[in-house]
């Protein structure tokens, strides 16, 4: 069943096993992982369902209809770091460029020994991370739907023996048309509104989209269930529309951002620690363009489809990146005719670029006159210095793959590179946070998970220290950021959790 804002009149009130509060990779899994095991599940999203056929590959109205704040988010400190989320079912899954990593073991092993975790472990993790493989059909793209951006990133990766690999994608019968980032109109990304969703609804789920979800009840320290309010899909405005469920269990998966704002707004429940909204983690990333003799073509296939893994132990990958000619040229140095002759070169240049496992935290607080929090973060040296050192990688593999010249896009490094000696002045300068030009749009751990609620917001379960039956699954209780595109973990752990919601019922 599928209620939209259109389908629904005054005030709707349901009851349910379990309410689950956002779609995207965390709420999805779990929520099907719930009806899975024969429990009534109500899923509640904030934006709409939009179908393959609705999405559009201009990117600026994709960002008005995908994404939160219009996709004009920042995290803000030292300098404004943009930060994107999504907002329609399906959440970020729907928007992302699809790349599929496991969590590492060592990773792991470090989280479970930081954070005392009694419940993961790589012999729990494997088979969830084998059922999310298989549910979103995570596979590697042939060559020709790779495209000459990620086969060059190939072929560098060989020329100085440095550990490469195709990246796994969550797709079926990709075209590789390298718009990921407004919506697949293929329908070929398999994204949660895609795979988890339908399955969810085939099971007897119940979804209610363009509802979000203001309210959590408490009971004698339990959690009872939800309400929120119906948004107009076309005006975004609050309806006099109103939802409330019933529930044994609430899991909240409104993602690293909507989940910490939840709380805070509902009198900072489950923040006995002190730390929901806090410990927001993030792997801070940056592109670099090279300009080649032959034609690329970058829009011609997959936008991130391979991967050098080489320093992966060290705290950066170094991955393909494509996107539409406006955001390429603001990447673009000089002014004028010489800004204009390097668009005109469009076609000769390759886009790659490093994403750090930072270790810089930063701080989401709602806001008490709407939904969109203030994001404090700021880059400290030592990830600067990490990103020196991924830039300094990046711009050597471009000169492995034939670049002609390289532009660095950093302050204080010249911003042309004409010889591969050059990419040493990239180590000399003297770099701070500021001269780089990153991005953030993995942002994580604002609900800690530790066994310690001194420490944590959720225990290992997912369960909140504070109130019994409330729940959390999505990105925001990574301990920190993975180093790794985090998709996979997170639907990995949203099934963990939806399965032991289910067990306690
Ligand atoms: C441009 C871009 C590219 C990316 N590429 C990759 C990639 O290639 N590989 C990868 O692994 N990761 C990628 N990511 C990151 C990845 O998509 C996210 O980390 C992941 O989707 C986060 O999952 P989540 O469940 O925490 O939150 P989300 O997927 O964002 O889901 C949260 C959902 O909750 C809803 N919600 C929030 N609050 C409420 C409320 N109060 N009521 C109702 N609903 C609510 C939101 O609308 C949203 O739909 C990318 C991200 C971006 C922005
Ligand atoms: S590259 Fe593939 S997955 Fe991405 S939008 Fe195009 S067809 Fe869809």
């Amino acid at each position: 069943m599928i209620a939209t804002f259109n389908d629904v009149k005054g005030g709707v009130r349901v009851e349910a096993d379990a309410v689950v509060v956002g779609s995207g990779a965390g709420g999805a899994p779990a929520a099907h992982r719930l009806a899975s095991a024969g429990k009534s599940v109500v899923l509640v999203e904030e934006g709409s369902y939009v179908k393959p056929e609705e999405f559009t590959t201009d990117f600026m109205t994709a960002m008005r209809r995908l994404y939160r704040d219009n996709g004009m988010r920042a995290m803000v400190g030292t300098m404004l770091i943009p930060t994107m989320q999504a907002r329609v079912v399906g959440g970020t899954t729907v928007v992302n460029s699809a790349i599929c990593f496991r969590l590492p073991d060592d990773v792991l092993a470090e989280w479970v020994e930081a954070e005392r975790l009694q419940g993961l472990s790589p012999e729990v993790l494997a088979p969830l991370f084998d059922q999310v493989e298989h549910m979103t059909n995570i596979s590697v793209e042939p060559d020709e739907v790779l495209g000459r951006n990620n086969l060059l990133l190939r072929d560098a990766c060989a020329r100085l023996s440095w550990r490469g690999e195709k990246a796994a994608r969550n797709s079926r019968d990709c075209k590789g048309c390298g718009v990921c980032m407004s919506g697949c109109t293929e329908g070929a990304k398999m994204s949660t509104d895609r795979t988890y969703v339908p399955a969810f609804l085939e099971r007897g789920g119940a979804l209610y989209t363009d509802c979000r979800i203001e309210e959590i009840l408490v009971e004698n320290g339990r959690a009872r269930g939800v309400r929120g309010t119906f948004i107009d899909p076309r005006t975004l405005a609050p309806s006099s529309k109103t939802l409330e469920v019933r529930a044994k269990a609430v899991v909240l998966s409104g993602g690293a951002m909507g989940t910490p704002v939840l709380l805070q707004k509902n009198n900072n429940l489950a923040n006995s620690s002190g730390q929901v909204g806090r410990n927001l983690y993030n792997h801070t990333a940056t592109g670099m363009t090279g300009f080649f003799d032959e034609e690329v073509r970058a829009w011609e296939g997959v936008n991130q489809g391979y991967c050098c893994v080489e320093f992966r132990r060290s705290g950066f990958l170094i991955e393909v990146f494509w996107a539409s000619p406006d955001v390429i040229g603001i990447r673009l140095p000089g002014f004028g005719l010489r800004h204009k002759e390097m668009m005109a070169r469009l076609a000769h240049i390759a886009g790659w670029g490093a994403m750090i496992r930072a270790k810089s935290t930063g701080r989401v607080i709602a806001s008490k006159k709407n939904w969109s929090p203030a994001i404090r973060y700021s880059m400290n040296q030592r990830d600067a210095r990490l990103m020196q050192l991924a830039m300094k990688a990046t711009a050597d593999l471009l000169f492995a793959g034939g670049a002609r010249f390289v532009c660095p896009g950093i302050n204080k490094v010249p911003s042309e590179l004409h010889r591969a000696v050059d990419t040493r002045l990239i180590m000399d300068a003297d770099l701070r946070p500021t001269d780089f030009n990153p991005i953030g749009n993995h942002p994580l751990g604002t609900c800690r998970m530790s066994e310690d609620p001194k420490r944590g917001v959720v225990n290992s379960r997912g369960e909140t220290h504070d109130v019994h039956g409330l729940y959390i699954a999505d990105g925001s209780i990574f301990p920190n950021a993975p180093g790794v595109n985090p998709q996979v973990t997170i639907m990995a752990l949203g099934t963990l959790v939806g399965g032991y919601v289910a067990e306690s019922l």
